[in-house]
């Protein structure tokens, strides 16, 4: 066996050691799963073992679980095959997992897990397929099932038997939103039997074969109760209608990984273990199958892990280190760029008119960091090592040393430009000059630089410390090395990067545009604006359109617009909206959340939002009620609006990575994770049907619906944009 080792002691007690060759952390391979097999099979027949301990060969943790790689290839309608034959290996797979398992919880002799780190998914049902739980009292280890998290659903027993071991009720929130555990939590809900120091684990667990080993399941004993009740007792039915409404209310039945977990949970507890494994392995290969499935594993596993890695980085220039960084403009956004920086190590100079003005950015840092030291996440050291990084200040002249400058000042061409000649004063020829605009083209805000070469634009999102995407911006002039160099800048302060051309609103925030303008342009069609934003939410969106708008701020929307109009000229299309918008903005004050009046009420004791009584005179409301035609065509107008317009992104070259369009969409502004991004949206519905709903839609609603070429030679030829663009995914 390559991956597992087992040393038999004087007491008869065999150690199987987990360790994957070649790899930093086990993962629940095809190889791994074949010598599981082996394993249980000398388990079982060698008489010179009394029992087992599985414990990890690894310091990482012991195990996981399943390589997405090898399941998404697995996947129907991935790599090869014809669907009916995935379909037959998903199941295979699947199932000689639930009955490796099962021969191991079977095998007659005792077997406890020897918990030595992490154990996620795979990696933790294989220790629930154990008589016997021991785990290390360690910080970094956690329990859990985050399959859940990857539209998939927890294959190898853990449907099954984390509910009989912990109840229903309680095994949900780890079952359906992939929650872990903490070694404490895990003993407290009984999920495992023993925490003790790191080094003592594998005693421990010995101890127990040695001393109590028992080799029969709670459920394979006749008197086994499921705790709280399975779901034929009325405690348990109760669990499933009050679960079954929640989930309903949270996914709006976009996740068939989450309907499929609590059904295999629903008939699974209402039938022996063996046939509940099966019944778990059918729901498993219906979510594999499932396009969410597909979408979701590769935008939010695999892309993200390989951009993550920097993949989209020029090869051949050597790695950047950046130590200093100066932050210009202390505002909402320098202000949080100063604060990850600083996490993440590196100097940051912070600079504003005034030090007054630094000072404040800084605080916001302060902030965040004394929030941490109370709750005892981060020591009073730490917080004030971190803080010492920042030196706030209103002098240009400690910009000198800098490796990168990101600048953060008002979005004005005037005061960038000016910002510019300031700050590459004091910098060395090899600095870079990053601008965090969202709006104006970089290769226009270059032209102020003397160095367009270095000028490059990275752009953050709001806010900064929770949010995970850096769209990084080419100018016609930036070079590669510039580029390689903003990358190990965005990685070093751990954001996921995504490189994109220069165009109006760049990549994210013009996809995004389309969502709050479909929403408008709804509202100015008369649909009523409480249908709009549910069924907005319901497509999976965080939130409806029109809040939305208010979260954006409306004057912001009609400053955009204002500024298109004069940059367009002929060109601009005036939209039914605007003049509603202007309104609002001009002659109502309405500017939306921030000053708590937009299309919502905002009550200021901080109670719910409610749209705004005066809308419907100001926007007279002609569709009051929405039959199931209307909700679908809302639906589908609001998400194909913005996949559109990202299949023009491509067209235009401004995305020239599919990875790179669906991970930079979801994590950007949040766009629907069940569709696994806009790019596998069209995918998962095929471009020649995409392309057939846009032109119906472009012929009622207008040409924003209507599809580039690229799309209709996709069509023509039966391309996915996954297999067009397949190249540049593999090459990097
Ligand atoms: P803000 O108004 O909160 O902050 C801007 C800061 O720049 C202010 O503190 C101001 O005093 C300072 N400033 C102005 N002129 C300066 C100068 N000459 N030298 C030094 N400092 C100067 O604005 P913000 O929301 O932080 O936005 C800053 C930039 O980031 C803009 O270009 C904006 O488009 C962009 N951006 C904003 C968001 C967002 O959600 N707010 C998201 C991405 C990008």
């Amino acid at each position: 066996m390559e991956n597992f080792k087992i040393d038999v002691d004087a007491d008869g007690v065999a150690l199987v050691t987990f360790d994957v060759p070649g790899r930093t952390m086990n993962t629940l391979t095809a190889s791994v799963i074949r010598e599981v097999g082996e394993v249980v099979e000398r388990i079982k027949t060698d008489a010179a073992i009394k029992g087992a301990v599985i414990t990890s060969g690894k310091t990482t943790g012991f195990c996981a679980g399943a390589d997405l790689g090898e399941l998404g290839a697995q996947a129907p309608g991935g790599a090869g095959g014809s669907k009916e034959d995935a379909l037959r290996a998903t199941f295979d797979a699947a199932f000689a997992l639930n009955k490796a398992f099962r021969a191991l919880e079977t095998c007659g002799k005792p077997v406890a897990a020897a918990i030595n780190g992490l154990a996620l998914g795979g990696g933790l049902e294989i220790t629930l397929a154990c008589h016997y739980r021991v785990v290390a009292d360690a910080p970094k280890v956690q329990l859990g099932l985050p399959e859940a998290k990857v539209g998939l659903l927890p294959g190898a027993g853990g449907t099954q038997r984390l509910p009989r071991l912990m109840g229903v009720m309680a095994a949900a929130p780890y079952l359906l939103e992939g929650k872990s555990m903490k070694p404490a939590e895990a003993l407290a809900a009984k999920v495992v039997h023993e925490v003790v120091a790191p080094d003592q684990v594998v005693e421990a667990a010995k101890t127990w074969v040695k001393t109590k080993g028992d080799p029969v399941a709670p459920w394979d004993k006749k008197d086994f109760k499921i705790p709280g009740g399975g779901p034929y007792t009325p405690g348990g039915a109760q669990v499933f209608i009050m679960g079954n409404a929640m989930l309903r209310k949270q996914t709006y039945g976009n996740y068939p990984a989450q309907m499929n977990i609590l059904k295999a949970v629903y008939e699974g507890l209402q039938v022996p273990i063996d046939a509940a494994l099966r019944i778990e392995s059918r729901y498993f290969v219906k979510t594999m199958s499932s396009p969410q499935a597909k979408g979701m594993i590769r935008t939010l596993f695999l892309s993200m892990q390989e951009l993550g890695k920097g993949s989209g980085r020029p090869a051949g220039v050597p790695h950047y280190d950046v130590k200093k960084v100066a932050v210009i403009g202390a505002g909402m956004m320098g202000a949080g760029i100063a604060y990850v920086q600083a996490m993440a190590g590196v100097e940051t100079i912070l600079i504003d008119t005034t030090q007054e003005a630094a000072d404040k950015g800084k605080g916001y840092a302060q902030g965040l960091v004394d929030k941490a030291v109370k709750r005892g996440k981060m020591t009073a050291e730490k917080g004030a090592a971190i803080l010492a990084l920042i030196h706030p200040t209103a002098d240009y002249d400690q910009v000198k040393g800098s490796d990168l400058v990101i600048e953060a000042v008002f979005e004005n061409r005037d005061i960038k430009a000016e910002v510019t000649k300031k700050a590459e004063a004091q910098l060395a020829e090899t600095a870079v000059f990053g601008s965090n605009t969202s709006t104006l083209p970089i290769t226009g805000l270059a032209k102020a630089s003397v160095r367009p070469a270095n000028f490059i634009g990275i752009h953050f999102f709001s806010p900064v410390d929770k949010m995970g995407l850096v769209e990084i911006i080419l100018g016609k002039e930036t070079s590669p090395e510039t580029l390689a160099k903003s990358i190990d800048y965005v990685l070093k302060i751990k954001k996921t990067p995504i490189v994109v051309n220069d165009s109006r609103g760049f990549y994210t925030s013009r996809c995004f545009g389309t969502f709050v303008q479909e929403g408008l342009e709804m509202l100015a069609e008369g649909i009523a604006p409480a249908i709009i934003d549910n069924v907005g939410r319901a497509t999976g969106m965080p939130r409806g359109p029109l809040e939305m708008n208010d979260d954006v701020a409306l004057d912001l929307s009609y400053k955009i617009t204002e500024q298109t109009k004069k940059d367009l000229g002929d060109k601009y299309e005036e939209r039914p909206f605007s003049p509603v918008v202007e309104k609002m903005v001009v002659e109502l004050g309405r500017l939306g959340r921030k000053n708590g009046k937009g299309f919502y009420d905002y009550p200021t004791d901080g109670g719910a939002k409610r749209l705004w009584p005066g809308l419907s005179e100001l926007v007279p409301v002609k569709t009051a009620d929405a039959d199931q035609a209307l909700i679908e065509e809302i639906r589908t107008r609001l998400l194909y609006r913005q996949a559109v317009e990202a299949a023009r992104c491509f067209e235009e070259n401004v995305v020239t990575d599919p990875r790179e369009a669906d991970v930079g969409a979801i994590l950007g502004w949040g766009f629907a994770p069940w569709t696994g991004g806009p790019i596998s949206l069209i995918d998962g519905v095929g471009a020649a049907r995409f392309v057939e709903t846009c032109d119906q839609l472009a012929q009622k609603y207008g040409a924003r619906f209507s599809p580039p070429q690229i799309l209709r030679d996709m069509a023509a030829k039966g391309e996915s944009f996954y297999g067009r663009f397949a190249a540049k995914a593999k090459a990097a």
